[in-house]
């Protein structure tokens, strides 16, 4: 597989034109936006979005998400705009939203994985509709990482996953959020939210009024129920080491911590601050009154576990308000839905 020699490309007009270039002919180039890195190809060329699994080594039945530069090029991808679905996207759009609805016909079966649905964004980022404007074409792009590994948030992590299996990774920097983007279905009798991202439930309940949240959200789904985002029913953004995530106050987790044999590789994945008190080796996810800067440091903390070769990683339990949902969801999942309460 690792046969490509990937090129590295920058944020300048002429690097945006190569990748433009290469997205047209067909080829995958990763590419920032301002939730995590994405894996793009051309939306509607189903052999082009095909690459996407393999490289990825991702289940074929986890549809993608389009990405457009303009909100004028919603209408070609779906069989129509319901208002609701246009008052969401007046609200939010460009933005960490996703939208699902039933799909037209110029949606090739690979990016809905055989689902009657698709799911579009329009990104915030400049750059990546720029990218998007020099393809001329919508993106289909995952996010960036191998299949099961924490979605990269910057160039560097992305090349780590990427690097032999795509043509290019064009580096735009730090993406801004650090989590991927909020996915609501507005397919179904009543608005649904599937995942969790920037734009909270209270956000989306000011323009919708009722919105539904997916059991997949907050917890594992119980065996054989049908997952309504694919993606969700799937171990998700695990670093190597065993993940616990533990409810409780900090006093707790140190006397917790203070009994564990292995302090070579047992790790606290805790807040800001926190590593001066807890007595284990530390690594640290943002602020404890501050859901954007732990949704902005998550997956980097989780990388950052593995290069210091942690084996087992107590995690102190992220609020789940706001923003803090998105944050607790994926954490959940890095965790494998493993979670004690002291
Ligand atoms: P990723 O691109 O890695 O951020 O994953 C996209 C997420 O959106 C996954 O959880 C998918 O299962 C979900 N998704 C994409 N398209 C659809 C769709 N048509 N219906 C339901 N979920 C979708
Ligand atoms: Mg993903």
């Amino acid at each position: 597989m690792n046969t490509l020699n990937t090129l590295l490309l920058h944020n300048t007009d002429q690097d945006i034109a190569r990748a433009g270039e290469i997205l047209r002919g067909g080829g995958l180039v990763a590419i920032p936006t301002e939730t995590v890195y994405g894996l793009a190809a051309n939306a509607l060329d189903g052999q082009a979005v095909a690459k996407i699994f393999k490289a990825k080594g991702r289940p074929q039945d986890n549809p993608l998400i389009v990405h457009i530069s303009e909100l004028s090029q919603w209408n070609a991808l779906v069989r129509e705009i319901p208002p609701q679905a246009m008052a969401l996207a007046k609200s939010y759009w460009p933005g960490p939203l996703t939208i699902i609805l039933p799909k037209s016909g110029i949606i090739p079966d690979e990016v809905s994985a055989g689902l009657d649905t698709v799911a579009v964004r329009f990104p915030s980022m400049r750059t990546t509709r720029k990218i998007i404007d020099a393809a001329g074409v919508p993106l289909a792009a995952p996010s960036a990482n191998l299949s099961g590994s924490p979605s990269p948030t910057c160039a560097k992590h992305t090349m780590n996953d990427m690097a032999g299996r795509i043509e290019a990774v064009l580096d735009g920097g730090d993406c801004n959020f650090g989590v991927e983007s909020t996915v609501v279905t507005l397919a179904g009798a009543v608005p649904r939210l599937l995942r969790p991202g920037a734009v909270t439930p209270e956000d989306l309940r000011e323009v919708l009024g009722e919105v539904e949240i997916d059991e997949a959200v907050m917890g594992k789904l119980k065996e054989g129920a049908k997952a309504a985002s694919p993606g969700m029913k799937y171990k998700h953004y695990s670093p190597k080491a065993e993940v616990t995530i533990v409810k409780s106050d900090l006093e707790a987790f140190c006397k917790m911590a203070e009994k564990i044999d292995n302090k070579e590789t047992t790790f606290a994945l805790c807040f800001d601050g926190e590593e001066r008190t807890i007595p284990l080796k530390c690594v640290t996810y943002g602020r404890e009154d501050d859901s954007l800067t732990q949704s902005h440091r998550l997956f980097t903390a989780l990388r950052e576990l593995d290069e210091q070769g942690a084996e087992k990683v107590y995690a102190r339990c992220p609020s789940t308000d706001g923003v803090g949902m998105a944050v607790y969801n994926r954490l959940l999942r890095a965790a494998g839905f493993n979670v004690i309460e002291l």
